[in-house]
Parts: structure tokens; C-alpha cells; sequence
């Protein structure tokens, strides 16, 4: 975990919490992710995920305003999310996420980065609780916090899109979905 990440987790902000607002967007992980989870934590699907279903209104407007990866992200507005306990997730500890970062989401590896349609240009999930962004004063700045480069975060993303083709091909094959 950054330097930064571990400052905010330690304030009690980091955006590994969550607290169940009404169509928050909070992490939407593919089922292929899932199964690589699964398979590494030896944990059954259901110790760590749930399912419900989001408002395809708020979806559109995730897919016009800031990228058409949504509607795969909750295709069909099925949205697999990670559980939480206490309002931290499921693999949050003390000392940062449980998971190798190999193993983690790509929505948790790419946060707060995220792409442009139809470009390779970075943009930021604005969040005004997030530490780094408010310390940052552009974007070179943020990914120096972060220790990253922008060809690690495009690399992430069309692994997500990737993945996420996979994710579309099994609810529509209705192939091994166990939640
Ligand atoms: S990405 Fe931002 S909100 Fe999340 S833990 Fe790091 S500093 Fe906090
Ligand atoms: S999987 Fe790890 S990085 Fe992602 S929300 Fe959970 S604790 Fe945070």
C-alpha cells in the first residue's frame, strides 16, 4: 500500500470502506476476477461476494459520463460487489488490502485512475475524501503518490476490458455463476 493510502486508511477515509449509500458504484468486480480470488484465497465465492442489482439509470450515466466500460462492469445491472464487515471490505486488515495485488480488482489496482473513451488519456475518479487528491497538485503528482506510471495504469485497464468480455460471455452462457 502507498505511503498515502496508508495515511488515509489510518484517518478512517480510505476508499476501501463503504457505507451502503443509495447507488453508490462501489466496486463492480467481473466474475472471472472472482474465480482468480477465489482460486488463490482458497475462500468460496460467497465468503466475499454478493450480488445485487443497480439502477440502469445511474449506469447509463457512469457509460455517457465517463466511460461505455460500465455497461459490462453491471451488465444487465447485475452488479457482483466484494462483502464488507464492519463497512471495511472483506479483505481490508489493519495493515492495508489482504489480497496480492496480482489476485486484487482491477477497479482496486486502477483507483482513482481511470482511462478516456476512445483514447489513452487519464483521467481521475474525483473523490474529495481521497488523501492523494487532495495533496496532489495534478495528475504527475498523483501517479508519483502512487508509485505508478500511466503505461501500468492503460496496461490495468484493457486487462479489465479484457476481462470483462469474459465476464459478459459467462451471464449470458449462464456458465458456473455460483452467486
Ligand atoms: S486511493 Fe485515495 S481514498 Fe483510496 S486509500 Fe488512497 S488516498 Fe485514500
Ligand atoms: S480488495 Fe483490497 S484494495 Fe480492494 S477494496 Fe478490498 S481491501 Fe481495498
Amino acid at each position: 500500500m502507498s505511503y498515502i493510502c496508508k495515511e488515509c486508511h489510518e484517518n478512517i477515509k480510505g476508499c476501501c470502506r463503504f457505507f451502503d449509500e443509495p447507488n453508490s458504484i462501489e466496486i463492480g468486480i467481473s466474475l472471472p476476477e472472482a474465480y482468480k480470488i477465489s482460486q488463490a484465497t482458497g475462500l468460496e465465492i460467497d465468503q466475499f461476494l454478493q450480488k445485487d442489482n443497480i439502477d440502469s439509470l445511474l449506469v447509463d450515466s457512469l457509460a455517457r459520463t465517463i466511460h461505455p466500460i460500465f455497461n459490462k462492469i453491471f451488465y444487465k445491472g447485475i452488479r457482483y460487489k466484494l462483502k464488507t464487515i464492519d463497512n471495511n471490505c472483506v479483505f481490508l486488515t489493519e495493515a492495508g488490502c489482504k489480497l496480492e495485488k496480482r489476485i486484487r480488482p482491477f477497479y482496486c489496482n486502477l483507483y482513482p485512475f481511470w482511462l478516456m473513451p476512445d483514447e489513452d488519456r487519464l483521467r481521475v475518479l474525483i473523490n474529495h475524501e481521497c488523501l492523494a487528491q487532495q495533496r496532489a497538485v495534478n495528475i504527475s503528482d498523483l501517479l508519483k503518490m502512487f508509485g505508478i506510471n500511466r503505461n501500468d495504469i492503460i496496461n490495468e485497464f484493457y486487462s479489465f476490458e479484457e476481462t470483462l468480455s469474459e465476464h459478459v460471455r459467462i451471464i449470458e452462457s449462464n456458465d458456473n455463476i455460483i452467486i
